[in-house]
């Protein structure tokens, strides 16, 4: 079968940018994916193809002798495009693979053109970090910027983060760079066939042949790094907020881990939170209870005028509507629950004794509570069952 021209098959000019290569490969490999196509021997062939075209013309050298001799530029030489088999292609173009395989680098190949080993190059993951911030209710109340100093493993910058000292690796010569070992046993039910990951290679399916020794040839190295975390509004003690891939740096180039933010609530000097809605103890005067007053009382956005009726019984609760949290999730908010207490003097001039025992024997000052007022077994009831 005559071999077709590698700018049709790719489908781009002679001039394209290598961007413009990468994509039309891109969309070429994710069409004929062998995941996607199982089992269908033209797709195969046609993943094949457009690796080989891609091959050959994302390679300056390559493609310059493709240009002056057409195919001929390969015929029985080494280390042209041809004959690309399955595992050159994911080991070669990884990259272009892993965007749309879920980041997670190279996957798992098996059952794919029988007799050929999957390939499952173990993309390794950075580990999750964890941090602790503190908050305030008032930047809970609106959501807040922090921006926190963490140390953390980032990729090696002097090796790009593989670990290899001038990306000089070679293939595992135990797994032959497939990254799996496959055992068979005989047992007395015939034979059983194992994989496992690769031992030697640790599922990665070369070897580094040359350590960065920046990095020590692990890919990554201790830095401090100040990462802007945005809390939303109504975030609560205990609560853990995750920004996935701002973990740890995975080694050889793996997938970064996630940073897990573990919110703690300072408490406050005023306010008790329950859930969305936050409680105040206000104290007035006798004369306020008595009389009706105006008070301020202070929320978490500034104070605000209440108005005392007249008569006003100890204890009694006001509700300001939407003056607690916001709902985390960003419907809804809670009330401030303001208790009003009155306050009783705790010493007494011998002046204010004499005008307080004459309004003492007022009939107004003798108590005369209500059914509800008196009910106070009912809610003792209420509180111990
Ligand atoms: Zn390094
Ligand atoms: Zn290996």
């Amino acid at each position: 079968m005559a071999k077709r021209d590698y700018y049709e098959v790719l489908g781009v000019s002679k001039n394209a940018t290598p961007d413009e290569l990468k994509k039309a490969y891109r969309k070429l490999a994710l069409q004929y994916h062998p995941d996607r196509n199982p089992g269908d021997k033209e797709a195969e062939e046609k993943f094949k193809e457009a690796a080989e075209a891609y091959d050959v013309l994302s390679n300056p050298d390559k493609k310059a002798r493709y240009d002056q001799f057409g195919h001929a530029a390969f015929d029985g030489a080494a280390g042209g495009g041809a004959g690309m088999n399955m595992n050159d292609i994911f080991s070669q173009f990884g990259d272009i693979f892993s965007d749309f395989f879920g980041g997670g680098g190279f996957r798992g190949f098996g059952g794919f053109s029988g007799g050929q080993q999957g390939r499952a190059r173990a993309a390794r993951r950075g580990t999750n970090l964890r941090i602790k911030v503190k908050l305030t209710l008032e930047e809970i109340e609106k959501g807040c910027e922090k921006k926190i100093k963490v140390a953390k493993y980032v990729p090696c910058k002097t090796c790009g983060g593989s670990g290899a000292r001038n990306n000089n690796f070679e293939t595992c010569p135990h797994c032959h760079g497939a990254g799996v070992v496959t055992e068979v046993r005989r047992t007395i039910l015939g034979q059983m066939q194992t994989q496992s990951v690769c031992p030697h290679c640790g599922g990665e399916g070369r070897i580094i042949k040359d350590k960065c020794h920046d990095c020590n040839g692990e890919g990554i190295v201790r830095a401090e790094e100040v990462i802007t975390i945005n809390i939303p509004a109504g975030v609560y003690d205990g609560m853990q907020l995750s920004m996935s891939g701002k973990g740890n740096a995975a080694p050889h180039g793996g997938v970064s881990g996630d940073l897990i933010i573990l919110v703690e609530e300072i408490p406050h000097d005023l306010f008790e939170r329950q859930e969305t809605n936050l409680y105040y103890n206000a104290f007035i005067t006798f004369a306020q209870a008595a009389m009706g007053a105006t008070i301020e009382i202070p929320t978490l956005t500034g104070r605000v005028k209440v108005k005392i009726d007249p008569g006003t019984p100890s204890g009694k609760v006001l509700r300001l509507k939407g003056k607690g949290l916001p709902e985390v999730n960003g419907y809804g908010r809670g009330d401030l629950l303001v208790q009003l207490n009155v306050w009783i003097p705790r010493s007494l001039s011998r002046e204010e004794k004499e005008t307080l025992a004459r309004l003492d024997k007022s009939p107004n000052f003798q108590p005369t509570p209500s059914k509800a007022e008196r009910g106070f077994f009912d809610k003792m009831k209420d509180l111990f069952n």
